[in-house]
């Protein structure tokens, strides 16, 4: 039997772009950290909701290719036309950039304003038009559900056409629940559907940014999770240590049932990510 940790499984990590020059040198140290003791297969820089920030993620980009690192930039379509997509698109092309996180992105407040493509599987189906093979493409799952999803059943479905519309493999939303996610690679394979399906791992490094942020996105922290934070809530080293403890756990047990590598939302952090690591690999 493989290694859960085996040589085939992908592990990534996701950034978001920094506002300053000084967040850009930290997290250039942050990727140096990782790429040391982790070498993760390619790093994800978020994108501004609404195409806010769009020449921000271009920049980090950029900056975290210098030492020829493999990045993935995301790119969503909301708040973007077809014309500024193309032209983002071929600016990709010509940076050698060859993967992508595909997405719709969060509506802002104020609406989604100027765009051509309403849903992620409008944007796979155009890059692929465009681009042909030249971009690996990720899309996002939800094994708890998008918290806009009219049924668990057309939220399956509208995931599907994604992958249908090209896409090459998928992340999931962050989740703490494992059957949650063992059960959406059930009903991929039932559905013919044969693409990585990588967790997406946050962290958990302080409680009340935890909650709010799950609450926005739909992800659940179970209760026996909830109540330990919030009684570590102002012991910072036992909430990290305790938080660092379950997501281990996860990750193991994720490997363990054939997840086919880990994506680590690091927020910009090499910390608890690294000592995940070191914990599974020890
Ligand atoms: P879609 O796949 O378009 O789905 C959105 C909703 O519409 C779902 O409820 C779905 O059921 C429904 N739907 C899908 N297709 C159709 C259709 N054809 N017709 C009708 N309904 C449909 N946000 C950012 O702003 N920037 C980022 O960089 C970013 N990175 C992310 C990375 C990952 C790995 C994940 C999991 C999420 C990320 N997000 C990011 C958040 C994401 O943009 C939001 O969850 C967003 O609300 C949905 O994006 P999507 O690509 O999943 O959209």
């Amino acid at each position: 039997m493989n290694s859960p940790m085996d040589d085939a499984k992908i592990f990534s990590c996701e950034f978001f772009p920094p506002q300053t020059e000084a967040g850009m040198e930290k997290l250039l140290i942050v990727r140096n950290e990782l790429d040391e003791n982790m070498h993760p297969a390619f790093y994800s820089v978020t994108f501004g909701a609404g195409g806010t920030n769009r020449d921000r993620t271009l920049d980090a980009v950029d900056r975290l290719r210098e030492d020829n690192a493999s990045v993935a930039p995301h790119i969503s379509c909301i708040g973007s036309t077809r014309d500024q997509l193309k032209e983002l698109i071929e600016r990709y092309i010509d940076r050698g950039v060859n993967r992508l996180v595909t997405l719709r992105g969060d509506i802002p407040e104020g609406g989604p304003g100027a765009n051509d493509f309403n849903h992620a599987n409008e944007l796979v189906a155009f890059i692929r038009e465009q681009t042909g093979d030249h971009f690996h493409i990720e899309v996002a799952a939800y094994p708890e559900y998008h918290p806009e999803s009219a049924t668990p059943e057309s939220d399956f479905q509208y995931f599907k056409r994604k992958i249908e519309s090209g896409a090459d493999s998928a992340i999931t939303q962050y989740f703490y629940n494992i059957d949650a996610y063992l059960r959406f690679i059930e009903n991929c394979q039932k559905a013919n559907l044969d693409v990585p399906v990588v967790p997406g791992i946050m962290p958990i490094t302080n409680y009340k940014g935890l909650v709010r942020f799950s609450d926005n996105c739909g992800a659940e922290i179970p209760r026996w999770i909830r109540k330990q934070l919030e009684a570590y809530e102002d012991d910072i080293d036992s909430l990290i240590d305790f938080g660092t403890d379950v997501v281990t756990s996860l990750c193991s047990r994720l490997l363990e049932s054939g997840a086919p590598g880990l994506h680590f939302y690091t927020l910009n952090q090499s910390q608890v990510t690294l000592e995940i690591w070191r914990r599974l690999n020890s």
